[in-house]
């Protein structure tokens, strides 16, 4: 008899000899530009901290008093045992902050896809979905169990092609699309998406996961757009720039009351604690006082993308913090990750079947926390690598 364990030992060689075996190095301090990464010092070019908020010391002291007032765990299902007023308070300001009617938060971005999605289009309705949309926008929609139509990358023209052949054939459509592609840093025509989805009458969706903490002065891509309150649901995330972890659904009351009663990583998963939800009011808190950290992040995005241009390097079609280094074969791009991190430097390859074959890149994510000399030191590797290297 075969072994039942084959299939896994098949898989997991042809992973390694693949070089698609995900290694997964170890973190051995606090998030910040300076981090110990496999017991190294380094500077980290790598990280979605892009305020600099996860090791705020505003953010800290919230979530301690939060875990001295309310304790470590949730202990119970928002939906069964009732919810923590804190939630509640955090709902309310995230719906200010995002000027929508209201908001579901829930554990995760992931979770917020996979919450939203299902209860609004099912067997009978179809998706209309960017060619590049992120992997839990994917899964969402595969969970809902319409038929998913893919339209090209940021494109409104053919979104509204695919709409006009399909939609006839379908009860109901939705439009979903990423904010901020996050391989690329580029940006979705969200004006366009939305004045074709309004046309054919569709439901709209954007996952704004990159764009919160980033764009619009911080206020996201529905903001940049001047948008507010028009898509159907926003998604977001508390993991990126807002420094913590949690997801949010937000949107017009009566799409949100709906989805709060359907939504199932909503109705049978506990919720994120007290100290994360406490951290996550802080950090709503500081954008919105004051756009200070997002203006510092865009001068610092703005001196390190120049500076590569500079030296010659290609940063492909990004108009966001996340600079692509693009270097064509993955076996190039892994082997400059390698040589930037034993000079010091923390920033990560990304090869097939992350981006298409032949778009091998370093993604480098610029950060308020970033110093001048920090960005100094970065360009410097960057071109005494990419010397050695023959890329520039
Ligand atoms: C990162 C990301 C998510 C997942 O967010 P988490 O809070 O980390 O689960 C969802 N959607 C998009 C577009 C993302 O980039």
């Amino acid at each position: 008899m075969a072994d039942k364990y084959d299939f896994i030992r098949e898989e997991m060689a042809r992973l390694t000899n693949e070089g698609l075996l995900v290694r997964i190095r170890t973190i051995g301090s606090a998030a910040g530009a300076h981090m110990v990464v496999d017991g190294k010092k380094v500077l980290n070019f790598c990280t979605n901290n892009y305020l600099g908020l996860a090791n705020d010391a505003r953010l800290r002291a919230a979530a301690k008093s939060a875990v001295d007032q309310w304790g470590a765990g949730p202990a119970a299902v928002r939906s069964i045992a009732g919810t923590l007023s804190l939630h509640v308070e955090l709902e309310r300001a995230i719906a200010q902050f995002k000027e929508v009617e209201d908001v579901l938060y829930v554990q995760s971005g992931f979770c917020a896809n996979q919450a939203a999605i299902p209860p609004l289009v099912g067997k009978e309705d179809c998706i209309f979905s960017d060619r590049l949309n992120h992997a839990s926008i994917i899964d969402g929609c595969r969970l809902a169990g319409a038929k998913i139509l893919v339209y090209e990358h940021c494109d409104a023209a053919d979104a509204e092609r695919v709409i006009r052949e399909n939609l006839p054939n379908y009860r109901r459509g939705l439009l979903i699309t990423d904010g901020v592609f996050s391989m690329d840093g580029d940006i979705a025509p969200l004006d366009k998406l939305y004045a074709v989805a309004a046309r054919y009458n569709v439901l709209t969706m954007v996952d704004d996961a990159h764009g919160e903490g980033v764009l619009g002065h911080g206020r996201g891509i529905v903001h940049h757009f001047g948008l507010q309150g028009q898509f159907d649901v926003e998604i977001g995330t508390f993991s990126k720039a807002l420094g913590v972890v949690g997801g949010c659904i937000a949107g017009k009351k009566l799409v949100v009351d709906y989805i709060r009663q359907k939504a199932r990583p909503f109705l049978f998963s506990s919720a994120t604690t007290a100290a994360d939800s406490a951290a996550c009011m802080e950090s709503i808190r500081i954008l919105m006082e004051s756009d200070e950290l997002v203006t510092r992040l865009w001068d610092n995005t703005a001196y390190f993308k120049q500076g590569m241009q500079q030296l010659g390097f290609n940063t492909g079609t990004s108009q966001t913090p996340i600079v692509p280094v693009m270097l064509g074969e993955a076996p190039l791009a892994q082997q400059f990750s390698r040589r930037l991190f034993e000079e010091g430097i923390f920033a990560m390859a990304l090869g097939f079947p992350t981006v298409p074959k032949g778009l091998a890149r370093i993604r480098v994510m610029n950060t308020a926390a970033h110093s001048r000399q920090d960005l100094d030191q970065g360009l410097a590797a960057f071109e005494k690598v990419g010397r050695e290297l023959g890329v520039i």
